[in-house]
């Protein structure tokens, strides 16, 4: 599993950062946050792959936000997608898409559902859960939350051997978690395998103030992308423009219990983010500068 960085610039483009869009790219599945104008241009320099199953969960509205959604779809029809994709996102998202799908004549290669999201649980895959709160901003927005289920733990063949299991459909049936019979013994998974693993949770914050909200929604996280739009020194436009700066994401973050921050989302005024990301390390030890085609391997 990584994080990659498609886009990292706040409202508009700058010659080295695009548009907002974050991918968690899964063993099988892609799942982008948010898709700014140009997003299939980043797409296809990070070869995440046309056809790979995926879905698009949206933020908010503002164009920075959700426009790329546009391109990339006409793109991956360009490139004969097949494999469906489903779109989330606030109120008005629907409207949004279908109207523009309409009015381009798209001519799409593959299905595209969409889905209005509320506040709560948005997706429970077999692996994953994903989940949205609200968030501050300017017009109704959200934040969401990955949460990997908890792995198996390690299997170890050599135990499976001595104890007698038969290599083949029980070993996989244990591996699953379940109990097997071999002769008159029940062998449980533990007898073979190791602790289970923690799965990982990984936050998206989109564009917000800081909340109190937002503090208990990222609680534990793993990694945080959050809104770092300015630095101390403007944290009054942050609040009148319902944004972030990189010391409050490392506030929240702190409280929250993170582990590891990653701020995004920068003023094109800042060309180089080390002020924000010296800023943020005054108040949380483990902080970073997402920046485009940034990969984290999540491990
Ligand atoms: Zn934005
Ligand atoms: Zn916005």
């Amino acid at each position: 599993m990584k994080l990659v960085f498609l886009g990292t610039s706040a409202a508009q483009p700058t010659e080295n950062r695009g548009m907002t869009c974050i991918c968690l790219v899964l063993e099988k599945e892609i799942l982008m946050f948010d898709a700014g104008e140009g997003a299939q241009v980043a797409f296809h320099k990070a070869k995440i792959g046309w056809n790979k199953k995926m879905k698009i969960l949206v933020t908010h509205l503002h164009g920075d936000h959700c426009v790329g959604i546009l391109g990339l779809l006409q793109t991956m029809s360009l490139q004969s997608r097949t494999e469906s994709i489903d779109i989330y996102g606030p109120k008005g998202i629907e409207d949004f898409l279908a109207a523009n799908l309409k009015v381009l004549n798209f001519g799409l290669t593959f299905p595209v559902r969409i889905m209005t999201i509320k506040e709560g649980l948005v997706l429970d895959d077999e692996t994953y859960t994903i989940h949205s709160v609200e968030a501050e901003h300017s017009i109704p927005a959200y934040s969401y939350v990955f949460e990997e289920k908890d792995k198996p733990g390690k299997f170890y063949p050599e135990k499976a051997k001595e104890i007698g299991i038969p290599e083949g459909k029980l070993w996989h049936e244990i591996q699953r978690g379940k109990e097997v019979i071999v002769g008159n013994k029940t062998i449980k998974p533990a007898d073979v395998m190791g602790e289970k693993r923690k799965g990982k949770k990984i936050g998206i914050s989109g564009d917000t103030r800081p909340t109190a909200k937002l503090e208990g929604f990222f609680k534990d996280c793993d990694y945080l992308t959050f809104d770092s739009t300015y630095s101390d020194e403007l944290k009054e436009k942050a609040k009148e423009n319902y944004h972030s700066t990189a010391k409050e994401a490392a506030e929240l973050a702190k409280k929250a219990n993170v582990s590891n921050l990653i701020l995004t989302h920068f003023s094109t005024r800042y060309d180089d983010a080390q002020i924000l990301v010296n800023e943020a390390k005054t108040i949380h030890s483990s902080v970073i500068a997402a920046k485009d085609l940034l990969e984290i391997e999540i491990k």
